[in-house]
C-alpha cells in the first residue's frame, strides 16, 4: 500500500497535504475557548490535572473565554490575516476538556462556530471519559454540516505511564469512545507524547502501533515538555528524567513514522508550547529547525510513512 501513496514532497501524510487535496488550498485554524474546565482538575476524576498540563489547560494560544465564539473567530481571522489570504478555517476548541460542559451550552457554542461560513472543518478536543451519547448525537447531527473532528489525549497505552501522568482513565474508555463516535462517521484524531519518563523506544512503538489497529483517521505526535508551574517541572527539578536531544528525537520520530499506518494523517510532529513558559527541551522552540531536521533525515534515509508498517 505504501508505494501508491504520493505524500508530495514530504515523506509523510502531512495535515497540509491532506487539506490542500480535499479543499485545494491551505486551512488556518483558529483556536477557540469556551470556557470550559476539565474533570481531571475539577475533583471529578482528579484535582491536579494530567501532570504535564499548563495554566492554560494545554490551550494555552486559545483565545478569551469571554469573548463571543463570532468574535474570536473574527480576532483569530484578523491574527493570521497578514500571511493568510485564503477564506478557509478550521475552528478548534482546544483549551481544557472541550464536551465538559451542559448539552445546550455545547450545541450553542458548536453551532455558533460550524455556521460561520468560512468555517470548514470543526476540530473538539476533548477527553474520552466526557462523550456521553447525547454529545455523541449532538456531534452526529453537526458532521452532518460540516467534518467534526475529535481529538483525544491519549498520550500513551501503558498504564504505568498513564498513571505517572494522571490520565485518570484506563484504556477501554479510549476504545470505547472510538468505537462510538466512528459508528457515526466522526473522524478521531489522537494525541501521543513521546519520552514520557521511563518509556522505552519499544514501548513507544508500541504504541504506534496499537493505534494502526484502531480506525482512526489522524495522529498528533509530539514530544513530552516541561512547562513552568506544572507538577511536571517540579518533578524533573527533582530527577531530571532522560529527554531527548534533537537528534535522538529525529531517529526516534522517524521510526514512529515508518511503521505509521499510511492513511493516518499527521497533525503534528513536534510539540507547540508556549515558549515562554517552557524549561525543556529548549530545542524544541525553534520549530522551522526542528521540522527542517526532520525532513532532511527522512530524506536522506528514505524513509516514509509506513515504510515498515507491515513489518510490525
Ligand atoms: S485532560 Fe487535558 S485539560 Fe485536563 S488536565 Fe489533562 S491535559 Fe489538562
Amino acid at each position: 500500500m505504501q508505494n501508491l501513496i504520493d505524500y508530495s514532497e514530504k515523506r509523510y501524510y502531512s495535515l497540509d497535504y491532506y487539506l490542500k487535496k480535499i479543499y485545494g488550498e491551505k486551512l488556518y485554524k483558529i483556536s477557540l475557548n469556551g470556557g470550559m474546565t476539565c474533570p481531571n482538575r475539577d475533583g471529578t476524576v482528579g484535582n491536579g490535572g494530567c501532570i504535564f498540563c499548563s495554566a492554560g489547560g494545554s490551550g494555552d494560544f486559545a483565545a478569551s473565554p469571554s469573548k463571543s465564539i463570532a468574535k474570536q473567530i473574527a480576532d483569530g481571522k484578523n491574527l493570521v490575516a497578514r500571511k493568510y489570504t485564503g477564506h478557509s478555517y478550521i475552528a478548534y476548541f482546544q483549551a481544557y476538556t472541550n464536551t465538559y460542559a451542559p448539552f445546550e451550552y455545547l450545541e450553542k457554542i458548536f453551532t455558533e462556530a460550524i455556521m460561520e461560513p468560512e468555517i470548514k472543518i470543526l476540530s473538539i478536543a476533548t477527553r474520552p471519559d466526557c462523550l456521553n451519547e447525547e454529545i455523541i448525537a449532538l456531534l452526529a447531527r453537526l458532521n452532518q454540516i460540516k467534518p467534526v473532528w475529535i481529538e483525544l489525549g491519549l498520550q500513551t497505552i501503558h498504564e504505568k505511564s498513564a498513571a505517572f501522568i494522571r490520565r485518570g482513565y484506563p484504556l477501554p474508555v479510549f476504545e470505547n469512545s472510538v468505537s462510538k463516535l466512528r459508528a457515526v462517521g466522526i473522524d478521531i484524531i489522537v494525541h501521543v507524547i513521546l519520552y514520557l519518563p521511563d518509556e522505552t523506544e519499544e514501548m513507544m512503538l508500541e504504541t504506534i502501533s496499537y493505534l494502526n489497529h484502531m480506525d482512526i483517521q489522524g495522529i498528533k505526535l509530539q514530544l513530552l515538555h516541561v512547562l513552568e508551574n506544572t507538577d511536571l517541572a517540579v518533578y524533573y527539578e527533582k530527577h531530571h528524567f532522560h529527554l531527548p536531544t534533537l537528534d535522538e528525537y529525529v531517529v526516534l520520530l522517524s521510526r514512529c513514522i515508518s511503521i505509521l499506518r499510511p492513511d493516518i494523517v499527521i497533525h503534528r510532529l513536534t510539540g507547540d508550547g508556549p515558549k515562554d513558559i517552557l524549561i525543556e527541551p529548549k530545542w524544541t522552540g525553534n520549530k522551522r529547525l526542528v521540522l527542517n531536521t526532520i525532513q532532511k533525515y527522512l530524506k536522506s534515509r528514505d524513509i516514509r510513512q509506513g515504510k515498515e508498517y507491515l513489518d510490525v
